[in-house]
Parts: C-alpha cells; sequence; structure tokens
C-alpha cells in the first residue's frame, strides 16, 4: 500500500511542479522583471510556467512581485484564497520579503507577506533579475517534488494560524467593518 500511495504522490508532485500556471499579480517595479522572464531571453516556458493565469481560480503559482502595502492586504488575501489547491507562492523582491527600502520610512507598507501568506520561496533582493526569479522557480520545483499532500497541509495550516492573527488583517478588518 505505502508503495501505491508513494508512486502516486510521485506521479502528482512531477505533474504538479512541472505545470505551475502563476497568478498574473505586480504591485510595483518588480513586477517589470517577472514579466522579462516570460519574454524568449528567458523562456519561463522551459520550466512550464508560462501560462500566466487572469483569474485566481486557473493559477496554482502566485508570484508576488513588489511592495504590497496595507491597503491592498485584503485583496492580496482574497486572491489567494480563491486559488485552486494546492498552491504555492513565491516572494519577490526585497520589498515582498520584508518592505526593503520602505522598511524603517513608510507607515503603509507590509513588512513582509509572510504576515498574510505563507511563503514557499523568498527571493530578497532589489529587483530580482530573471535568471534569480527562474532559479526560485526550480527550487519551488524541488520542493513541490519532495513533500507529500501531508507535508503540504502541514506546512500551510502551520501558517492560517498566523494569518488569521496577523495584526495588519485584523486592523484592517476593523477598518473594513467600520466604513
Ligand atoms: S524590491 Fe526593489 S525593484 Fe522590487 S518592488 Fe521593491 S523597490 Fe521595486
Amino acid at each position: 500500500m505505502g508503495i501505491i500511495v508513494s508512486s502516486i504522490d510521485y506521479i502528482l508532485n512531477n505533474a504538479r511542479a512541472n505545470s505551475l500556471w502563476p497568478l498574473t499579480f505586480a504591485t510595483s517595479c518588480c513586477g517589470i522583471e517577472m514579466m522579462q522572464t516570460v519574454a524568449s531571453d528567458n523562456d519561463i516556458a522551459r520550466f512550464g510556467s508560462e501560462v500566466f493565469r487572469g483569474s485566481p481560480r486557473q493559477a496554482d503559482l502566485l508570484i508576488c512581485a513588489g511592495t504590497i502595502t496595507h491597503k491592498m492586504a485584503p485583496v492580496l488575501l482574497r486572491l489567494y484564497e480563491q486559488m485552486a489547491e494546492p498552491k504555492y507562492v513565491i516572494a519577490m523582491g526585497a520589498c515582498t520579503c520584508g518592505g526593503g527600502m520602505f522598511c524603517d520610512t513608510s507607515y503603509s507598507v507590509i513588512k513582509g507577506i509572510d504576515k498574510i501568506i505563507p511563503v514557499d520561496i523568498y527571493l530578497p533582493m532589489c529587483p530580482p533579475r530573471p535568471e534569480a526569479l527562474l532559479d526560485a522557480i526550480r527550487k519551488l520545483q524541488k520542493k513541490i517534488k519532495s513533500e507529500t499532500i501531508l507535508d503540504r497541509k502541514k506546512f500551510v495550516d502551520s501558517h492560517t494560524s498566523n494569518l488569521m492573527e496577523s495584526k495588519d488583517i485584523l486592523v484592517l478588518k476593523q477598518k473594513e467593518q467600520q466604513s
């Protein structure tokens, strides 16, 4: 029985890893580098991830490229929740990973999207080059191939509580209710 389950996991994981469909989502300058990754010079299609989708329901990879503000956080959370399971996240750029250059100077920027959604791969540069994004996708593919559905569930569950308790999200929800 164990052999059968392992074989099914192996086949499904390989299929998932080699056909990641990213959501079209970028909020600032890192988005330009993400677009460049799709161009022929870098050719993200080599890794099966060229099918950028306009709808979160048709995507299973969120490449969060750019600054996330408090105002944007509920939108990001909603898009993530609407994505197909199992879903994966790459935090692209220093701003997404930890606030970047706005970390100490801006009141409006969230200091890391892991306060809102679970992150699989961090790519902290300003901006990351297309080659770096391709490397992040390769690392994510390796991760997907090595984990079982139970591993995935544990990973996501361990972040759900952080997400619900996030101070940023609670403040935003309170503001939404008041308006
Ligand atoms: S990390 Fe740099 S390039 Fe990316 S969004 Fe922030 S300031 Fe722009």
